[in-house]
């Protein structure tokens, strides 16, 4: 089974992501590429193509539902890396459910992360996202402004 954002993107299509202009790579080596941003007041800016309706950041490659990539996962916001998919770490995520209603697919359950169950784990640690049953590399987390 594969990580269930990267058969999704739903909140990369549904959120503003808004983040301080530091992050960008003209002030951070290894930050946000400056060009694929705008600025959204005068401390932030935001990705291009989350400013406003209809909302699909710019570094999205994605067909939702189907399949979903982040061009700039290592260099992505950090509002990006700061919202998880529900229950990957045994939360409810509102933000996820909500973009993911609205694009159409179903609320992701405890069922959706088999690798963190205890009967799914070859060395016993659920959720140690360690090297027997933890899928593909994650995905892009989404956002909000
Ligand atoms: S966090 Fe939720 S809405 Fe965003 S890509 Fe993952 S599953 Fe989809
Ligand atoms: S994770 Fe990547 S594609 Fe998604 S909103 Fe952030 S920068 Fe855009």
């Amino acid at each position: 089974m594969e990580h269930p954002c990267l058969t999704c993107g739903a909140c990369c299509a549904q959120y503003r992501v808004a983040f301080h202009w530091m992050e960008s790579d003209e002030f951070t080596e290894g930050g946000v590429p400056q060009a694929l941003t705008q600025p959204l007041d005068p401390h932030r800016l935001c990705m291009r193509g989350t400013h406003s309706a209809p909302v699909r950041c710019v570094a999205l490659d994605c067909e939702i539902g189907k399949y979903s990539r982040c061009t700039i996962h290592p260099n992505r916001p950090s509002v990006c890396r700061e919202v998880d998919a529900s229950w990957e770490h045994g939360k409810y995520s509102a933000q996820c459910a909500k973009a993911r209603a609205l694009h159409g697919l179903p609320e992701l359950t405890p069922a959706d992360w088999p690798w963190f169950t205890a009967s799914n784990d070859g060395d016993g640690n659920p959720d140690d996202n360690g090297s027997d049953n933890n899928p593909s590399s994650p995905p892009s987390p989404p956002i909000a402004a």
